[in-house]
């Protein structure tokens, strides 16, 4: 049985470094499972739709080729914010979630590559797609520590926003993550939270560390 390490968490609280810097340091694989959320609501925004449509989300759901979005980690369209907003619309849709379960699934049960474990990381990963993982994290942080990492992201992409409006979609996207009636973004009671508000990426890689550390050696 591969080893899982789940981490989730509200947007730019530091989950998906945390995550990719895990599985390169256990030589495990690693799925952003965000990247399906966004690249569905991007299908539906690119065909003139809007993505809080629950037959179109299903619809773009289901035709994804989910091996070819998780690979896109570095496109700009789908780490702009209007895809991070349309994500979190689509994310709502009962039948989305189901379309996209078992690809999650099956690479928990059979990593890429043959490797020996997999870091998955996203908003349900400890409680829906593998409540047995090994190991959990639920990574959190101030939204105003959030929005200010994630405005300089923008930033530094050259995409002209404002930290105001950053705080104000972040905001709104965690309410409708976390109090949507289907996998909303809550800790698995067996996950570790982690606060990275005043950690700097270093120190909040080497806190997971010593927490996967220590959940894997029982
Ligand atoms: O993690 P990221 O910010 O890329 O996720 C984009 C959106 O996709 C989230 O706001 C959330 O609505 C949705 N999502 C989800 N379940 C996951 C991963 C992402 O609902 N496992």
């Amino acid at each position: 049985m591969p080893t899982i390490i789940a981490i989730d968490g509200p947007s730019a609280s530091g989950k998906g470094t945390i995550a990719r810097k895990l599985a390169a340091h256990f030589g495990f694989a690693h799925l952003d499972t965000g990247l399906l959320y966004r690249a569905v609501g991007l299908t539906v925004l690119r065909s003139g739709g809007d993505s809080s449509d629950a037959v179109l989300a299903e619809k773009a759901a289901l035709a994804l080729d989910p091996v070819k979005a998780t690979s896109l980690a570095d496109d700009a369209d789908l780490r702009s914010d209007e895809a991070s907003v349309a994500a979190s619309k689509v994310a709502v849709v009962p039948a989305v979630r189901a379309a996209l379960l078992k690809f999650q699934q099956d690479f928990c049960a059979a990593p890429p590559e043959s490797k020996r474990g997999a870091v998955l990381d996203g908003r349900d990963i400890g409680t829906i797609i593998a409540p047995k993982a090994q190991v959990k994290i639920f990574v959190t942080a101030s939204p105003e520590a959030r929005a200010d990492r994630r405005f300089k992201e923008l930033q530094a992409r050259s995409q002209r926003t404002t930290y105001a409006d950053v705080l104000a979609d972040m905001k709104e996207r965690d309410a409708r993550d976390a109090t949507r009636a289907l996998a909303p973004t809550k800790p698995a009671p067996d996950a570790v939270i982690l606060d990275t508000t005043t950690l700097n990426a270093e120190q909040a890689f080497a806190e997971a560390v010593r927490i996967a550390e220590e959940k894997i050696a029982r």
